[in-house]
């Protein structure tokens, strides 16, 4: 690296600085710090950073990052839950201006309150992070389902996730998860990360996802979080058939086992499918036809 620029980011710095913190990683909130500049960097070109960019990033740690972001966005908004590193990372970052680190767990930020308003108002934002993967779904789908005006989402997960994420319907992948996102997001597998490139390794593959919001969703539904209940629940037994798992779920006082067949029948849809072999736009059909 140039200018004598020493990352944050590579394994000798990492340990030395968790050695003179004392530093031990907690495994329950996914620490999994990354050493390799250029897989920093490549999350960077991925993500089409430069200084008009504003980068919201989730999980800093000590800043491996956060401090590639510094260097090439006009400003980084962090979010960092564990307390220890806040400290710390006063000191990494010190000798950038634009960054702004917050200790609050990320599933509680409210980006509607006064204090975000200002996200609203810039140029060109993203949203940035080496997950922790334990809650990689509620993060998603808080920010697809957020008003945030991003460009795009660059994110580390777990390969089979981002697999998962991707899939195409009829295959073993496609799941509700796959359902919620494509609805509103067109997404691709940048590149593949091996365990090797992080302090401690993870047990699991890892890939970075971009995701980038479609013009519309592909359809429309009025309530985004029952529908999601609703597509957890046809794949709830994968192995089932839908009509098994409707059944399972919608037959109550108010509904017949016969009345949900007609309602279901009444579309077109045949129930003996699999929840699997059934697209974003007949689910939508199913879910306004049951609700
Ligand atoms: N960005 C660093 C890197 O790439 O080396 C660290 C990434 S590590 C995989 C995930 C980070 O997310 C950790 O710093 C962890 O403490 C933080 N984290 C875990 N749960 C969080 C939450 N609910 N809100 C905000 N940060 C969280």
């Amino acid at each position: 690296m140039s200018n004598g620029f020493k990352p944050i980011g590579t394994p000798s710095r990492t340990v030395e600085i968790m050695r003179k913190h004392d530093l031990h990683m907690k495994k329950s909130l996914g620490q999994n710090f990354l050493v390799e500049p250029q897989i920093l960097e490549n999350m960077l070109v991925s993500g089409q950073v430069d200084d008009s960019t504003t980068v919201i990033e989730i999980g800093p740690g000590i800043g491996a990052l956060t401090e590639f972001l510094a260097r090439h966005a006009k400003k980084v908004l962090a979010f960092e839950i564990d307390d220890r590193f806040i400290g710390i990372l006063d000191d990494t970052l010190s000798p950038y201006d634009n960054v702004q680190v917050v200790h609050q767990d990320i599933l509680s930020v409210d980006f509607h309150s006064s204090d975000y308003e200002w996200l609203h108002q810039e140029e060109k934002l993203l949203v940035i992070a080496n997950l922790p993967y334990y809650i990689t779904t509620p993060i998603l789908m808080k920010l697809i389902l957020s008003d945030l005006p991003f460009q795009r989402l660059v994110m580390m997960m777990q390969k089979e996730v981002a697999e998962r994420i991707q899939a195409s319907v009829g295959t073993k992948d496609y799941s509700s998860l796959t359902v919620a996102i494509q609805n509103r997001m067109d997404t691709a597998i940048a590149f593949m990360v091996p365990p090797t490139v992080f302090i401690p390794q993870p047990n699991v593959e890892s890939a970075v996802l971009v995701l980038s919001r479609r013009p519309e969703a592909l359809v429309e539904v009025n309530d985004d979080e029952a529908f999601q209940v609703f597509v957890q629940m046809c794949f709830k037994q994968r192995r089932k058939t839908l009509w098994n798992n409707l059944r399972n779920a919608y037959v109550n006082d108010e509904r017949s086992v016969e009345e949900l067949r007609a309602l279901v029948e009444d579309i077109g849809i045949d129930p003996s499918r699999r929840a699997e072999t059934l697209t974003i736009q007949e689910f939508a059909t199913l879910y306004q036809q049951l609700f």
